[in-house]
């Protein structure tokens, strides 16, 4: 392709290349191509066999032989140098904390974070992660000159570089020297450790088995973190109305009070409880002179029909108890006798016919019964049978 007009994307190979592209886990350069007043982004930089290859939004007609300034997104280029930067000094930290046995397995940097994958059979514990995290601090602080050098691949080996597992080299490599780390690497680094800023690490987990990664931010990019939590911690406080400095305790004395509110509320939902099943023992009838309580009420779950049964039953000493409420749509109905009316009751049975009434099914023992139907409309229409249902069981026993 000869030319391309305005509006288009395309693909530019420079004479003259100041673009890092894509490579080795480093994310490539951004910026722009000038050519007279206009100003053609530079999307992203890759590299394809040696050539960095720069993707392009033509703003003008772009010719093959036009002369432009290239410009690198100089900014976005120091956040990715000194997180780029910070990997080699990360990577040597783990191996003197954790151990030789760690080795760089991938990694990827961009202008915000940078990510490291090593291999390590188990989760660092954070006491670890804090000894790696402040090494590394150690050593920017140190503000050592980092040393760059081009030498052939055995001059670098007997130099003693770590190589990457797997990554291709050509004859001539570079080593970059940061204090006790030496590697072969051809990305983009800082001059002196100083640069990389404040290092924080912001995550670390298992992505596969015998693989790790830590994220990790640096510069700028850790101002914003500390920034960022800074915030989270000024709105809480604002929330729960208390000093910074005091959150801990007011947060753990908000925590007791919710538990003892909680304790409070159960008992008085208890207290509630008998106070109903008082009135509604005051509707009891007695049916072939036997004791029952029939009634709907609401109630939530199918324990808190149980519940109510159980006071009903203490309070009536010998008798029976139908009850039946809406839950969740659906008809929930419950019967339940006292023990000295095994011989002529049987809950189970009776079950069975009202839970009929209400377009379901159930069973159960002589004394406690439940079931459900999918007609709760029908429940009020139900127990008004119930009493006829009663006294024919009664009857026949
Ligand atoms: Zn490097």
């Amino acid at each position: 392709m000869e030319e391309v007009a305005a509006g288009e994307e395309v693909q530019i190979v420079l004479s003259i290349n100041p673009f890092y592209g894509e490579s080795g886990g480093q994310i490539g350069d951004t910026g722009y191509l000038r050519k007279g007043d206009t100003l053609n982004p530079v999307l992203q930089t890759t590299k394809e066999s040696q050539t960095n290859v720069l993707l392009v939004e033509a703003k003008t007609t772009l010719r093959v032989g036009d002369a432009v300034t290239a410009v690198v997104d100089i900014e976005r280029r120091k956040h990715i140098t000194r997180h780029h930067s910070a990997t080699h000094l990360l990577h040597k930290a783990l191996r003197r904390i954790i151990g030789d046995h760690i080795h760089q397995a991938g990694s990827w940097v961009g202008p915000d974070r940078l990510r490291f994958d090593f291999s390590h059979f188990s989760a660092l514990e954070a006491q670890q992660l804090i000894q790696v995290e402040k090494l590394v601090n150690q050593w920017i602080l140190e503000d050592v000159a980092v040393n760059k050098e081009e030498l052939s691949l055995e001059e670098a080996r007997a130099k003693g570089a770590t190589a990457l597992f797997g990554e291709k080299y050509g004859d001539r490599v570079r080593v970059i020297e940061m204090g006790e780390s030496m590697e072969l690497c051809g990305g983009t680094h800082v001059n002196r450790t100083g640069e990389i800023g404040l290092f924080r690490i912001v995550s670390e987990a298992g992505i596969g088995s015998g693989l790790r990664r830590i994220e990790a931010v640096t510069g700028w990019k850790s101002y914003e973190y500390a920034k960022e939590k800074e915030s989270i911690l000024e709105d809480v406080s604002m929330l729960v109305k208390s000093k910074e400095e005091e959150l801990p305790g007011k947060i753990t004395s908000m925590l007791q009070q919710i538990r003892d509110l909680e304790r409070k509320l159960e008992a008085l939902q208890a207290q509630n409880t008998v106070g109903k099943m008082e009135s509604l023992l005051l509707k009891k009838v007695k049916i072939s002179g036997v004791d029952a309580v029939i009634a709907q009420v609401s109630a939530e779950k199918a324990d808190d029909l149980r519940q109510m049964a159980d006071i009903l039953r203490d309070k009536m000493g010998s008798g029976i108890v139908v009850l039946a409420a809406e839950m969740e749509g659906k008809a929930s109905v419950l019967v339940a006798a006292t023990k000295d009316l095994a011989n002529t009751f049987h809950a189970g049975q009776l079950i069975r016919e009202a839970a009929k009434l209400v377009g379901g099914g159930g069973g159960g023992r002589p004394d406690l019964a439940q079931a459900g139907g999918k007609n709760p409309e029908k429940i009020a229409q139900a127990l008004e049978q119930i009493p006829s249902l009663i006294e024919a069981q009664l009857q026949i026993r």
